[in-house]
């Protein structure tokens, strides 16, 4: 079958590489990884009847139309090596270092088994780095002795053709598209920066070890009319952005949102301020959003800030830990879950993670203050409480009063 030049190559035993063999998924996406081999190249990857058709182009892509690049067709791939991202042993099959440099949906144009049979292929991506149309052209003359793998993969002189670039898009996205780290840190090169040790961590109360969850489900709140009083109360600013749960395992960082969609993809810059904590594994909870020159975080920015590709915009304000390094945290009380994530992110200060800052009791005081800045509204949370996904009383948000209309304006 498809996948036993690529199951032959290789022994699972010793390779973090998928084996393959789980069912197809809908869609025909595209990838393209970057790969330390014994020699840098790009692999381009597409996707047809369950697995990936496999190129390695040793120059990497360009979007100058000008530039051909050589691809040499390898065997077909398993689905699941899409989001292989990690380290290949020394001595295995492709050994080295592997980032997912680009990825998205491939469509091709006329039937694509013909133009494979016949040797040219004609196909859109709808990538986050390459877009718009390719083709990829087998080359050899079988009367000269040519390799029968050699292809030339280039671009069509469209609109996301970039001519005379040569190699800037490789240059100026040097990292992966999921997490934002580089081959070297993948790999764990020391970095440019020596990073301090992390702080010893006080024993948390109400923590208890617990295999890493595969998925939580986030916590809702409940609306209320005025602020809560008294001291078990802490009150947050609301932010107006999208809620999102971060998961770090071993380096593995996803961000999902409260409904589970995968948005890692999206959030490079977040992604790679997650994977620096000092952790091993770690769930984070709080809200991905764009702040404005003013301090109001804006859905709308964040919308904007995703649609034309600047995520270097977004921050992740994280206001709950849910668990740190085999320990299940939901059973503590916030209080102490929210001592023990500001001394995380006080480890590693970076301008794209920050903390969902509180106060403690005075609720109204502290509406009446936080109403003055140009947000929706607070959210305050009981502090003795442990974390309960759903909708509960423990969390209330508590709307601005929309501001009163000056006599004798508008008309
Ligand atoms: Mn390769």
């Amino acid at each position: 079958m498809a996948l036993d030049d690529y199951r032959r190559k290789r022994n699972f035993a010793v390779t973090p590489e998928p084996a393959g063999g789980s069912a197809a998924v809908p869609g025909a996406s595209f990838v393209v990884q970057k790969h330390a081999a014994s020699r840098l190249h790009y692999d381009l990857r597409l996707e047809m009847d369950g697995v990936l058709w496999s190129w390695a182009v040793p120059k990497g892509p360009s979007l100058d139309p000008a530039e051909k690049r050589l691809a040499v067709h390898v065997e077909d791939h398993p689905l699941e090596y899409r989001d292989f991202e990690g380290i290949i042993p020394k001595g295995e099959y492709g050994g080295g270092t592997m980032l997912v440099w680009d990825r998205g949906t491939w469509h091709p144009v006329g039937d694509p088994w013909k133009g494979y049979r016949k040797g040219h292929l004609e196909f859109e991506l709808d990538g986050e780095r390459l877009r718009g149309r390719w083709h990829l052209v087998r080359t050899f003359d079988r009367r000269a002795g040519e390799d029968p793998k050699t292809w030339l993969w280039m671009k069509v002189d469209d609109e996301a053709a970039v001519p005379g670039s040569g190699d800037a898009v490789l240059r100026e996205h040097p990292g992966s598209v999921l997490t934002g780290r580089t081959l070297e840190e993948i790999a764990g090169a020391p970095k440019a920066a020596p990073q301090a040790p992390p702080p010893p961590r006080e024993p948390i109360p109400g923590a208890r070890p617990a295999h890493f969850p595969a998925r939580i489900a986030p916590q809702l709140a409940t609306t209320a009319v005025a602020p809560p009083d008294g001291d078990t109360w802490i009150h947050e600013l609301r932010l107006d952005g999208v809620r999102l749960l971060a998961s770090a395992r071993d380096g593995e960082i996803r961000l999902r949102t409260r409904d589970g969609e995968d948005w890692t993809g999206h959030l490079a810059p977040v992604a790679a301020a997650v994977a620096r904590l000092p952790v091993q594994t770690a769930w984070l909870d709080g809200v991905v959003t764009v702040l404005q020159p003013n301090g109001a975080t804006s859905l709308q920015a964040l919308q904007d800030a995703l649609a034309e590709g600047r995520p270097q915009d977004l921050v992740y304000f994280a206001f709950d830990l849910l668990y740190l390094d085999g320990d299940d945290l939901r059973g503590a009380a916030l209080l102490h879950r929210k001592q023990t994530l500001a001394t995380l992110l006080r480890a590693r200060p970076q301008p794209a993670l920050r903390l969902s800052d509180h106060v403690q009791g005075a609720g109204v005081a502290f509406y009446n203050q936080a109403c003055r800045l140009p947000i929706r509204g607070i959210v305050s949370k009981r502090g003795d409480l442990p974390y309960r996904s759903g909708r509960s009383r423990g969390w209330v948000t508590v709307e601005c009063a929309p501001s009163p209309v000056e006599p004798g304006e508008g008309g």
